[in-house]
């Protein structure tokens, strides 16, 4: 068996077409949306239209449904050069490439047809997914929003809290609230998501809740196909966030959704059974430090100060190279666990590492090109003040970087070699 590290002719065009997009139609235009005071105007629908109609929402569709068939690796290639020209845009596009990984992972035959019809025959080729699973969290706790505005105060920790360091009762300790409950040949679902990436834009979601009141752990919990104009259904706050603001976060509220029970994903309550989208955030974070690396070289080649162009000083060149090493190396983690996965090895462990690894990275190279750029790098007409903070998201969504630590772990210790 060989090894071979090129990508194919097809992957090649995919590639290629994702970045005359990129370079095209994305970058010109980004910074303008993501200085749009209202966040609800950020979300630059013009450019999503002409990238759905290139077939970016439907990458991994197989062509049967009018997709373009093509596998995880492909759609990661599509993500990295979206995101090497706007992070938000590549995070819209990787957030429906994970709804549609669980449904080919878990979906039945009729679930994927359902949904891979509607994307594909949609007049308007606006069809986004969402994943709204992320809550407030346990019950009992204070509202970040009412705690930041100074309406509540904490209780302050005693020591006992310290001995025992379980502050939380144990009826408080449901990480998902919303609840499903069964109604003859229906799911009813309440609850209230936040965070959640297009939501308000998207037309389908994928909705995690409890099922029945008692269940705690996350094996009493479903995943359920929810249509985002269902009755019931309703978008509460819009954030406005620092960075990646032509993506579009917000709440969703569901007030007694009804969906048939044929709605529900079989089987699906732990990441192990599907791809999870780690690798996908892992390439919008690649395409971010390469930009953020490319503009740094470029600009330590133009600029004059201490007698030469900067890129002559030795400590410059130290920032380059460092950069240079670390996203190379973010690209052949990312290309390599999306290349498992696309044979369903069931390496897990290598797509936490993906994620972790691209995110952190991100943030290092994006601070080091900063800092090649000097006083201009902190001003808001040059582009490395946006690429630090859409960088910034990569350690803290799809769960923090160290939520993700016990699941990296739980899989080192389950493997003989970790490659
Ligand atoms: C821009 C954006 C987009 C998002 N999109 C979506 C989406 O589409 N769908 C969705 O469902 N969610 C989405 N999220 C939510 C995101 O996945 C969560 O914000 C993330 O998982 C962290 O959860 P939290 O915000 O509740 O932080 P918290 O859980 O409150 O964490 C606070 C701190 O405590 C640490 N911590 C918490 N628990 C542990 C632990 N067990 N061990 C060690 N440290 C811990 C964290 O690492 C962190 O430092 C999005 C978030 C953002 C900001």
């Amino acid at each position: 068996m060989t090894i071979d590290f090129s990508l194919s002719p097809e992957q090649e065009a995919i590639r290629q077409l994702a970045h005359d997009f990129a370079e095209r139609e994305v970058k010109p235009r980004a910074a303008e949306f993501d200085r749009m005071t209202n966040p609800a105007d950020c979300f630059p629908w013009e450019i999503y239209e002409k990238g759905n109609r290139l077939g970016f929402n439907k990458t991994i569709i197989p062509a049967e449904y009018g997709g373009l068939g093509l596998g995880e690796l492909e759609n990661c290639l599509v993500v990295e050069e979206l995101s090497w020209a706007d992070a938000g845009v590549g995070s819209t596009y990787f957030v429906h490439a994970l709804n549609l990984l669980t449904l080919e992972d878990v979906g039945t035959p009729e679930q994927k047809k359902q949904v891979y019809s509607a994307i594909c025959n949609d007049p308007e080729d606006r069809f986004f997914m969402s994943w709204p699973d992320t809550e407030h969290g346990v019950a009992g706790d204070l509202a970040p929003r009412d705690f930041a505005a100074g309406r509540v105060r904490p209780r302050p920790l005693s020591p006992a809290d310290w001995m025992t360091q379980q502050t939380v009762p144990r009826a408080e300790q449901r990480e998902v609230t919303t609840i499903a409950v069964e109604d003859g040949d229906d799911w009813v679902i309440t609850g209230m998501k936040r965070f959640i990436t297009s939501a308000g834009r998207s037309k389908l979601m994928l909705v995690s809740a409890r099922k029945g009141a008692e269940s705690y752990d996350l094996g009493g919990r479903g995943w359920f196909i929810v249509p985002a104009d269902a009755p019931g259904v309703s978008i509460g706050h819009v954030e406005d966030k620092m960075g990646q603001r032509l993506m579009q976060n917000a709440e969703v509220i569901l007030d007694h959704v009804r969906i048939p029970k044929g709605q529900e994903l079989q089987g699906f309550f732990t990441r192990p059974r599907t791809r999870g989208g780690d690798v996908e955030v892992a390439a919008v974070f690649t395409g971010i430090a390469r930009r953020a690396y490319e503009e740094a070289l470029g600009y330590a080649k133009t600029r004059y100060k201490g007698g030469a162009h900067i890129i002559f000083h030795q400590a410059v060149q130290a920032l380059l190279c460092d950069m240079a090493i670390k996203v190379l190396t973010a690209r052949l983690l990312m290309l390599r666990s999306a290349w498992q996965n696309d044979r369903h090895a069931g390496m897990t462990g290598h797509n936490y590492m993906a994620k972790i690894y691209c995110s952190d990275v991100a943030v290092d190279v994006t601070n080091k090109a900063m800092q090649v750029y000097g006083g201009y790098g902190y001003m808001r007409d040059f582009p490395l003040e946006k690429l630090v903070r859409d960088a910034r998201l990569g350690p803290i969504y799809h769960l923090t970087n160290e939520m993700m630590l016990p699941l990296l772990t739980q899989w080192l210790s389950s493997m003989d070699t970790m490659y």
